[in-house]
């Protein structure tokens, strides 16, 4: 079980897989006020950056599931160099309809809502898992500006305009499903190129170093459009946040 080799390829040198910097994620744990030894799940929890951070700076336990072997493997051995191996486990599979045992306090799915079917069935699942009193996490994108055509959707890797919402929809979203937003921390352009920017180079080496493998047409071909496509559509019309909710 793995996920499609391109993200493995062009992610692998990421800590974040996603428009969030260091600092970003380092502001939305302080914007929560985690009490030390908050159990934290976390559903496609990538390379394990927002777990093992949380766990050195805010005393945070926790589990994340992901599907990329690499990325698990690359989260296991950051939670070693962090210190944080005794408190922080991670499991490689499937998080769809993943409930934890024992409740936890802040349940996570950042930028991997489809593993619940979309923001809705996601946050579904992040409840089974959720204390009373707990926080969902969830990390989505929404249209900066509303692309003018579908051509445009799709140039930020979208399947269809009506894929995302604006900013303003997407929380009115999260009241219709009864919850209140308690805190958000966005991406912002800068936050975009380091998620996206970072490929280029990442792509760039793995060229280098494996001329020859079946798989290098493909990084070729995205390494040539990357750029231009992430400066004309992506870094205009898309936002990205992590919102924080509460049950009301
Ligand atoms: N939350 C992490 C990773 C976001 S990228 C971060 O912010 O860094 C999306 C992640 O979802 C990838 O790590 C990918 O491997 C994982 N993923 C995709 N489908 C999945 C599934 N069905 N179950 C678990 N993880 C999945």
């Amino acid at each position: 079980m793995d996920i499609p080799r391109i993200y493995n390829v062009t992610e692998s040198a990421h800590r974040i897989h996603n428009p969030f910097t260091p600092e970003k994620l380092a502001t939305l744990g302080a914007a929560l006020r985690l009490d030390p030894g908050t159990r934290v799940l976390d559903l496609g929890s990538g390379s394990g950056e927002m777990l093992c951070t949380w766990a050195r700076d805010y005393g945070i336990s926790g589990t994340g599931i992901d599907m990329s072997r690499l990325f698990t493997e690359q989260a296991k051995l950051r939670a070693e160099e962090l210190g944080v191996a005794d408190r922080i486990d991670f499991i490689h599979g499937d998080a769809a309809g993943y409930v934890a045992e024992a409740k936890v306090g802040v349940a996570a799915c950042v930028g991997a809502t489809w593993i619940g079917g979309g923001v809705v069935g996601t946050i579904e699942l992040l409840a089974r898992s959720l204390c009373t009193g707990g926080i969902i996490l969830i990390g989505e994108p929404f249209w900066l500006q509303l692309p003018p055509t579908e051509d445009v959707a799709r140039g930020c890797r979208a399947g269809s305009i009506s894929d995302f919402l604006m900013l303003p929809e997407l929380l009115a979203l999260f009241g219709e499903l009864n919850y209140d937003v308690v805190e958000m921390v966005l991406a912002d352009q800068d936050s975009w190129d380091r998620y996206e920017a970072a490929k280029w180079l990442t792509m760039r080496r793995w060229l280098a170093a494996n001329p020859d493998d079946d798989f290098a047409k493909e990084v070729r071909a995205e390494l040539d459009v990357a750029p231009q496509r992430h400066a004309a559509y992506t870094r205009e019309y898309l936002g990205w946040g992590v919102f924080a909710l509460m049950a009301r």
